[in-house]
């Protein structure tokens, strides 16, 4: 059957040429970064290659980055870091400020360390899915170390006024720092650092690879300079003592060829023209739908995206009555959208669309098995009957027109047949039960 992949918020597929660049360093460059001899120094070249080409991307200097194995972990040394590394002399309880709507990594991070002698401000979200600036600088106080908001929602792609969020912070006193986790913003929006750049008041910022096509288990976190950070993990001093243990050399590798990728499809100048490929089985692509021989032209910017998920949006509006877009009045990354389907359980049209071959998602993957309806929609104001029937469509940077016109095929389709089934869609109808229907 033929299979169409819109989880892209999920986990992103590898790209061929990411896979390409990290192979050697499984086979023949398989040194120990850290080892003086050749092997040693070939693995430590790339990973100092690899840094230039993330602080390319994020317009900072080499140094500022930190890898780690993933978002979760670059969430956690970011909260943990900061709030574990200077015990106020006044004894006084330090403050972190973050979001209802966060990602778990950050939410239960929080929580965490709210049992540890932590005060922790959980800022509300508009019915938009925004934190507002003013409930922000309300929440401030001169205990305030941290503050942490995410950059783009994971399940509603809402960006976030960050760069005014981080100014407001910085204002209000010289030792509060900002993070953001830029986890769902990575390689969709441009990510400027620099002392002048949009996010010069950002002090932490969290990068995970697998959201960026690049494998599982990779990312950073950048940390600015002078920012003093508590490590997570005791060990060696690799990473400037801000990460101990042997870095995942092909891993980095490859999050920095997905950087540079991720750079050049950001910036129209270094990418003029769309590309085309031939898909084949072998081709570490076929995750998407490719099924012809054919070339197919991949959306070569974030516009050409941004226009395939609109071509979706208004394809399910139009052919699908009570349904309607979460946070669609907000901005948003342009590969993601977040849909509500009244009378419809989200987990029962996630798994009707698996099997008919389009994967989606119904909340955040983290989430899948549980029965809570999610917290970034409830925060917003949804109803939890109207949480549960929202599902995410987050399309790739091989998502294609001729892909979202055969979803459109088969989404009005799906919710049609569910609806039939639904004891609140028939009472709305007010339609008596044919037992011969089920
Ligand atoms: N932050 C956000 C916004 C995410 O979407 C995710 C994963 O879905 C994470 C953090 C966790 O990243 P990782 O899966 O690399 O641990």
């Amino acid at each position: 059957m033929r299979r169409i992949y819109m989880d892209a918020n999920a986990t992103t597929p590898l790209l061929p040429e990411v896979f390409e660049a990290m192979r050697p360093f499984w086979i023949e460059s398989f040194g120990n970064a850290s080892s003086i001899h050749q092997q040693g120094q070939q693995a430590r070249a790339a990973v100092d290659h690899a840094r230039e080409s993330l602080a390319r991307l994020l317009q900072c200097r080499a140094s500022e980055i930190v890898f780690t194995s993933g978002g979760t972990e670059s969430d956690n040394l970011a909260l943990f870091g900061i709030l574990s590394a200077e015990p106020s002399a006044t004894g006084e309880r330090p403050h972190l400020i973050t979001s209802a709507i966060e990602h778990h990594a950050v939410l239960h991070a929080a929580e965490a360390l709210a049992l540890r002698r932590v005060d922790v401000t959980f800022l509300p979200c508009t019915p938009s899915g925004l934190i507002e600036p003013a409930a922000l600088a309300a929440a401030l106080r001169p205990s305030t170390k941290l503050v942490s908001i995410m950059l783009a929602n994971n399940e509603t792609g809402t960006i976030q006024p960050i760069a005014e969020l981080a100014a407001i912070t910085h204002a209000h006193s010289d030792t509060a720092l900002f993070h953001t986790d830029a986890v769902q913003a990575a390689g969709k929006l441009p990510l400027d650092l620099s002392p002048k750049g949009e996010f010069k008041d950002v002090d932490l910022l969290t990068l995970s690879g697998h959201k960026m096509y690049a494998p599982q288990g990779t990312g950073v976190l950048f940390v600015r300079r002078n920012v003093r950070l508590a490590p997570l993990f005791h060990g060696g001093s690799h990473e400037r003592q801000r990460r101990a243990g042997t870095e995942n050399v092909p891993g980095i590798v490859a999050l920095g060829k997905a950087a540079e990728l991720a750079q050049s499809w950001l910036t129209p100048s270094t990418n003029p023209g769309a590309p085309s490929f031939v898909p084949s089985a072998k081709d570490g692509v076929s995750r998407t739908s490719a099924t012809t021989l054919s070339p197919i032209t991949l959306p070569a910017n974030p516009e050409e995206l941004g226009r395939l998920r609109n071509r979706l949006e208004q394809g399910i509006l139009a052919a699908v009555a009570e349904a309607g877009i979460n946070g669609g009045d907000t901005p948003r990354v342009v590969n993601t959208t977040n849909f509500y389907f009244d009378h419809v359980e989200a987990e029962a049209l996630v798994i009707a669309l698996d099997l008919k071959g389009l994967a989606v998602s119904g909340g955040s993957a983290c989430q899948s098995g549980a029965t809570e309806p999610s917290h970034v929609l409830t925060a917003m104001g949804l109803s939890p009957a109207r949480a549960r029937a929202s599902i995410r469509f987050s399309l790739t940077r091989l998502t294609t027109e001729e892909e979202i016109d055969y979803a459109l095929t088969l989404i009005p389709a799906a919710v049609a047949r569910l609806r039939t089934l639904s004891p609140t869609y028939r009472t709305a109808l007010r339609t008596p039960v044919i037992l011969s229907e089920a």
